[in-house]
C-alpha cells in the first residue's frame, strides 16, 4: 500500500479537518441510532434527546439560550434565512443595509433580492478593509429591514467593530445579523453581550463536518421560517434534522470552547512568524488587511508580478494547500470582491493567496512552507512577463535557510 503523503493544511478558512473526537461523537448516529428524532417512538426520540445535548452545547459556546439556535444545513442557509426572515417579518421595509466584502451567502442572495425589487446599500470598506461607522449609522433607513455585517472577514482575517454596530442598529431599532462563520474557536462569542438579533455559525470551520450550521435567533425576535415544510425545529426549519452532523457540531463546539485561549495564542504564534518571514524574506509581497484586529490564524499576502494561480499549482506539488480567496469563488476569473472593494489592483490582486491556519498546524509545516515558498515565488518572477516589465523589481530573497526559524 502506498503511504499517504502528508498534507500541509493552510486553507483552514475554507474548511477543517474534522477532529477524532467529533468523529467518535457522530458515529452512533451513522450506525445504531438512526432513528427520526421526530418519531413517538422510543428508538426515534432518543435521537431528538441527541439533538437537544448538542443544541446544549453549541448554545454555551455562543452563551446563547439552547431554544434560540436553530440547526440549519451550513452557513449559506444561515445567511439566507435571516435576511429572508427580515424581510418577510416586517412587510413594510425593503432595504437591507450590508457591506461589500461580505460572503457570497449574504453578496448573492442580496443582490437577488434588489432584482426583486429590495434595495441593497453594500457598505464601502478603506484600504485596510475597516467600515466607516459614521457611514452605516447615516445609511440606516426607517424602511431598513436588516443590517447584515459580518464578524471577520473570510478572506483578510480583518474583524468588524461588531458591538458598536450593534448597539447603533440597537439605537435605531433595527435587526442586526452578523455572519460569525469564521469567528468560533478564534475568538470569543457572547450574544448576550454582543446583543445581536441573528447570528450565523457553520459546523465545517470548527472541526465538525460540513453540512450542517446554525442560526442564532434573539428570543423574542420575529423570525420567518426558510424553508418550509414540517414541524422540526419548532417550526423554525422544515426538514429532517442531520442528528449525525448536528451531535458533532455539538461535541466540536464542546472543543472549540475548551482550547480557545490555548489554540489562539499557538496559531497566532504560528501564522505571525510565517507572515513575517514572507514579508521579510521575500521581496515585493505585502499583506493585505489590518494588521490588527484580525483573525489569529489569517493572512492574506500579495505577491506581485505572479499570479496566484501557478503558486497554488506550485504550493500543491509540495503537498501545501491555501487558497486565493474564499473557497465559494474559486473558478471565477474576476479578482476578489473582498479585495477590490479594499481598493486592490486587479494585477495585484490576481496574485494574492490566503493561508489560514489551525489548530492541527505545527511548527514543522510552517518551516515547510518557508523553505519552499521563496523559491517558488522566484521561479515564477523568473518567467512573469509583468515582472520583467519592473526591472526595478527584485528576484531577489534571502537564503530558505533564515527564513525557516
Ligand atoms: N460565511 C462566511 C464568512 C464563510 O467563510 C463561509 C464559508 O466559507 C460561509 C458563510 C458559508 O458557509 P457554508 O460553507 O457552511 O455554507
Amino acid at each position: 500500500m502506498s503511504e499517504r503523503k502528508h498534507v500541509y493544511y493552510f486553507d483552514n478558512n475554507a474548511t477543517t479537518r474534522v477532529a477524532p473526537e467529533v468523529i467518535e461523537a457522530m458515529l452512533p448516529f451513522l450506525s445504531e441510532q438512526w432513528g427520526n428524532p421526530s418519531s413517538i417512538y422510543k428508538f426515534g426520540s432518543q435521537t431528538a434527546k441527541e439533538v437537544e445535548h448538542a443544541r446544549a452545547k453549541v448554545a454555551a459556546l455562543i452563551n446563547a439560550e439552547p431554544r434560540e439556535v436553530v440547526f440549519t444545513s451550513c452557513g449559506t442557509e444561515s445567511d439566507n434565512a435571516a435576511l429572508h426572515s427580515a424581510l418577510a417579518s416586517q412587510p413594510g421595509k425593503r432595504h437591507i443595509l450590508t457591506t461589500a466584502v461580505e460572503h457570497s451567502a449574504i453578496m448573492n442572495h442580496a443582490a437577488f433580492l434588489k432584482k426583486q425589487g429590495c434595495e441593497v446599500t453594500f457598505l464601502p470598506v478603506d484600504a485596510d478593509g475597516s467600515l466607516d461607522l459614521h457611514l452605516l449609522d447615516k445609511s440606516i433607513r426607517p424602511d431598513t429591514a436588516i443590517v447584515s455585517v459580518m464578524w471577520a472577514n473570510n478572506e483578510t482575517g480583518v474583524i468588524f467593530p461588531i458591538e458598536e454596530i450593534a448597539a447603533i442598529c440597537r439605537s435605531k431599532n433595527v435587526l442586526f445579523h452578523t455572519d460569525a462563520t469564521q469567528v468560533p474557536g478564534k475568538m470569543k462569542i457572547d450574544v448576550k453581550a454582543l446583543d445581536a438579533d441573528l447570528l450565523t455559525l457553520s459546523a465545517h470551520k470548527l472541526h465538525a463536518p460540513k453540512g450542517v450550521g446554525l442560526l442564532y435567533v434573539k428570543k423574542r425576535v420575529k423570525f420567518q421560517p426558510y424553508l418550509l415544510g414540517g414541524h422540526q425545529e419548532h417550526g423554525r426549519r422544515a426538514g429532517t434534522e442531520n442528528v449525525a452532523g448536528i451531535a458533532a457540531f455539538g461535541r466540536a463546539a464542546e472543543l472549540a470552547l475548551a482550547h480557545l485561549e490555548e489554540e489562539n495564542t499557538r496559531v497566532r504564534g504560528l501564522r505571525d512568524r510565517m507572515e513575517q518571514s514572507i514579508l521579510a524574506g521575500i521581496p515585493n509581497t505585502v499583506r493585505n488587511g489590518a494588521k490588527e484586529p484580525r483573525l489569529p490564524n489569517t493572512s492574506n499576502i500579495a505577491f506581485d508580478f505572479v499570479e496566484a494561480e501557478s503558486i497554488l499549482l506550485l504550493l500543491d506539488q509540495i503537498g501545501v494547500c491555501a487558497s486565493s480567496g474564499s473557497a465559494c469563488t474559486t473558478g471565477s476569473l474576476e479578482p476578489s470582491h473582498v479585495l477590490t472593494a479594499m481598493g486592490v489592483s486587479p494585477e495585484r490582486a490576481r496574485g494574492c493567496i490566503r493561508f489560514s491556519l489551525g489548530m492541527y498546524n505545527t511548527d514543522e509545516e510552517v518551516d515547510h512552507l518557508l523553505q519552499h515558498l521563496p523559491g517558488i515565488i522566484k521561479k515564477l518572477r523568473e518567467i512573469s512577463p509583468a515582472h520583467a516589465a519592473h526591472p526595478a523589481a527584485s528576484t531577489k530573497t534571502k537564503p530558505a535557510k533564515s527564513l525557516a526559524a
